[in-house]
């Protein structure tokens, strides 16, 4: 079964062989506070700098999963008040999380047909605002363009973004916010378990600023043990072997990023025309490139996913409020040209 849902995916063919390697060097033993840790530790951090580019002067962390993530920031990064712009189910998870750790909440819904226009969020309180880059839920993503332009008209404010669902298919750029994290069962096609943490020069500062140290995976704690390339706990160092692994043969993010482009286009091309199966997002600005949602009558979409799974393919479920009235189709990097053409062959008699 090829797995196109949008997470846990299909991972990469090479993953495999990577654990043979693991097991066979004794990865699967690895003390995490030993010499060969740390080598790994470094050599990972060191492929996400440059295959993704991440400034210098960005830290990265490792965590679990991006949920992880939500909570650290909330303990961590928050002073008074964390601000959550979303237009779906994901954007809004993060707003519910940070809130159940009785922090200061404050939602700002928005349209998933709509850009974010940075003159329409100039905040007055608030210290910490939150947004998500790709909205796994209804394929909408927010442009690096406009997440720098509202940390330029907020400039007190720190801005951290949730790139779950786009880190590792599309060029980002992380100049644009001072937090961002992903989990790496979706664009790095990667069993999950794992997720990274980056932090800019200021919310390093945050952090320092702020000092809270009362949870295992506090960034204060984090941050000790990140100068001595380790994890304040015992990580999956698996993962980050994996994850090394296939950064290491990775190739630039703008040379992924260009087929993900040209393959988003093609599915646009696909449905355009079509009758019954119709792109859920109309606004070809806000659409992600990196998750493809469709929708149609019920009855159809269950024939659809019928029809997919009978071929060898796994279409992902609508999400939240839109489960039953919409699919999803993960178009991350992992994915084949033939197994894309193949599955095109199977809808095309549902279009
Ligand atoms: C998948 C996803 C998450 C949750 O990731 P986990 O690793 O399961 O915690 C959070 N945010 C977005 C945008 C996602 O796509």
């Amino acid at each position: 079964m090829i797995s196109f849902y949008p997470g846990p995916s299909r991972v990469y063919d090479e993953v495999p062989g990577y654990v043979k390697d693991a097991h066979r060097k004794g990865l699967l033993s690895m003390n995490h506070r030993s010499e060969e840790f740390m080598d790994l530790y470094k050599k990972t951090t060191r492929y996400l700098h440059e295959k993704l580019h991440i400034p210098s002067n960005y830290h990265i962390f490792f965590t679990s999963s991006a949920t992880e993530c939500w909570e650290i920031i909330a303990q961590s990064l928050v002073e008074k008040q964390s601000i959550h712009i979303f237009n779906g189910s994901f954007g809004e998870k993060w707003f519910d999380y940070t809130k159940r750790l009785q922090k200061e909440t404050h939602a700002v819904p928005f349209d998933r047909e709509k850009a974010l226009l940075a003159r329409e969020h100039l905040y007055e309180t608030g210290d910490l605002i939150c947004l998500t880059q790709n909205e796994t839920s209804n394929g909408t993503q927010v442009h690096c363009r406009s997440i720098a332009d509202i940390k330029s008209a907020n400039p007190d404010h720190l801005v951290a973004v949730d790139a779950t669902s786009s880190m590792g298919g599309i060029a980002l750029d992380f100049k644009a916010a001072d937090v961002w994290f992903a989990s790496v069962q979706k664009c790095f096609g990667l069993p999950a378990g794992l997720a990274i943490l980056i932090c800019s020069p200021r919310a390093m500062d945050r952090i320092e600023k702020i000092g809270e140290q009362s949870h295992y995976n506090s960034l204060t704690l984090l941050k000790k043990m990140e100068v001595l390339h380790q994890t304040s706990y015992t990580p999956n160092v698996l993962c980050i072997y994996l994850l090394m692994r296939v950064l290491r043969d990775a190739r630039q993010i703008e040379k992924t990023e260009k087929k993900i482009i040209k393959r988003q286009e093609q599915w646009m091309d696909f449905l355009s025309g079509a009758k019954r199966l119709q792109p859920l997002i109309a606004n070809q600005n806000v659409q992600s490139h990196t998750v493809i949602p469709m929708v149609a009558d019920a009855e159809h979409l269950l024939a659809v996913k019928k029809a997919a799974r009978k071929n060898g393919f796994l279409l992902g479920e609508g999400y939240g409020p839109l489960k039953g009235t919409s699919i999803r189709i993960a178009n991350f990097p992992a994915l084949k040209s033939n197994e894309i053409r193949e599955l095109k062959k199977v809808l095309s008699a549902f279009r």
